[in-house]
């Protein structure tokens, strides 16, 4: 059974190491993500709030955080 056991150790160890660079990888992509949205950063017309480029509503130079503001500001 000791061998059984040394196997099953081992398993666990290699499990964990996996899980750990699981994580290593996925909070190294979420930096990266916001680093990204950062340098995209835009200010609603509207109501001033600032959010990303690719979120935005674009209307010709101005940019909109939701479809209800640009119609508001628009109106
Ligand atoms: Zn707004």
């Amino acid at each position: 059974m000791g061998l059984f056991r040394l196997i099953l150790l081992g398993l666990v160890i290699w499990l964990l190491f996996r899980l750990y660079q699981r994580f290593i990888k996925g909070r190294s992509s979420q930096k990266q993500e916001t680093r990204q949205i950062d340098g995209d950063m835009v200010r609603c017309k509207h109501c001033g709030i600032h959010i990303p480029e690719s979120e935005a509503i674009k209307k010709d130079n101005d940019y909109y955080c939701s479809q209800a503001h640009l119609e508001d500001d628009t109106r």
